[in-house]
């Protein structure tokens, strides 16, 4: 495949996966049912998208996706009839609000959500080819949605492609997973990722930092270089996850205020846990004369003044931790216990 068509399918990095997903387009060998997996950021979305427009557009089939046709330009638009992003805003806005007249926040894909998705796979599609449903991400099933979705999986209609996206394999059930064509995305090379926010105007120290940052989720790093504001509230994060991690008042706050919050502030405490697993492996890489390879260098001369004046055992411990608090929570410990160990095991 030309890299013109990776490019059209909007993708970047994932030559391999797009080839091959073009390539079954293009002989009609279309999975009814497929999972994309991999870290959030890594491009999952863009290429789920790629799919529908390569499948809805409609330009000859060797250009396709086009892009520029009515289609394409829907889909990508987000306002294609027969190509439906289903996530947590989504449920919000169309199935909780008319429901009950007011956004109720939930944290899983409800019953309610898989009924209309079942419901509306029925329903032949209005302008395309095909009918998609994207839902990301897949993990966020409620527990009895997988079972009413199944049924969908195992006799989908003729024109109906669904696109399950989730962070690993194991975020799905086995029943679901064993009905879908797997597609593994892996991170994207941080070369790749500075290559491409350089080719798009982003000064190079700048590039170099954010493509560092990205950890391979190249779709995250592009997002933040477009958006001065994404980047000054990610400096502001760094700055006071540092806070948190080296002095004794930030630790306290961790404990406090933090764990009483947590269950109402669930999304905003997962991240502070990846800032400060980021900063403990900061801390060993720095202690270890490691310096190029850390990810937030924002910080890494006070950090790496922090990480000599203690073991290299003591930092792995911190880290190690600190892995374990996320593992915890989703495990459903509760966070005030969770967190309370974590931060016992960090060195004074
Ligand atoms: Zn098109």
């Amino acid at each position: 495949m030309s890299a013109s068509a990776a490019v059209r399918w909007g993708v970047i990095g994932h030559d391999d996966v797009v080839t091959s997903l073009a390539t079954a387009v293009a002989a009609g060998r279309v999975s009814h049912s497929y999972l994309i997996t991999g870290p959030q950021g890594v491009g999952r979305t863009a290429l789920a998208l790629g799919l529908a427009r390569a499948l809805n557009c409609e330009a000859e089939p060797a250009n396709r996706p086009c892009n520029s046709c009515d289609a394409c330009r829907r889909i990508s638009r987000g306002s294609h009839p027969d190509v439906l992003l289903v996530d947590m805003a989504w449920q919000e806005e169309m199935i909780e609000k008319p429901r009950r007249g007011t956004a109720q926040s939930r944290r899983s894909l409800s019953i309610d959500t898989v009924r209309f998705l079942r419901q509306d796979i029925a329903t032949r599609p209005m302008h395309g080819r095909w009918k998609l449903h994207i839902v990301d991400d897949a993990s966020r099933f409620s527990n009895e949605a997988p079972d009413a979705f199944l049924k969908t999986l195992e006799e989908p209609p003729p024109y109906a492609v669904i696109v399950l996206i989730a962070s690993s394999l194991d975020d799905v059930s086995e029943t679901i997973r064993s009905r879908c064509r797997h597609i593994a995305m892996g991170t994207v090379s941080s070369d790749i990722i500075r290559a491409t926010l350089a080719a798009r105007g982003v000064d190079e120290a700048q590039a170099t930092q954010l493509a560092r940052a990205a950890r391979g989720r190249i779709a995250w790093a592009l997002n933040m270089a477009n958006d001065a504001r994404m980047l000054a509230a990610r400096r502001e994060q760094i700055e006071l996850a540092f806070e948190q991690v080296t002095t004794p008042l930030g630790r306290v706050s961790i404990s406090g205020v933090i764990a009483r919050d947590a269950s109402r502030k669930r999304d905003a405490l997962l991240e502070s846990l990846s800032y400060w697993t980021g900063l403990w492996r900061d801390a060993l890489l720095l202690r270890a004369g490691l310096a190029d390879d850390v990810v937030y260098p924002e910080v890494a001369d006070r950090l790496a003044h922090f990480a000599r004046d203690h073991d290299i055992s003591d930092l792995y411990r911190a880290l190690w931790a600190t892995q374990r608090c996320v593992s915890d929570l989703n495990a459903n410990v509760q966070a005030r216990i969770a967190l309370h160990a974590m931060v016992m095991q960090w060195p004074g």
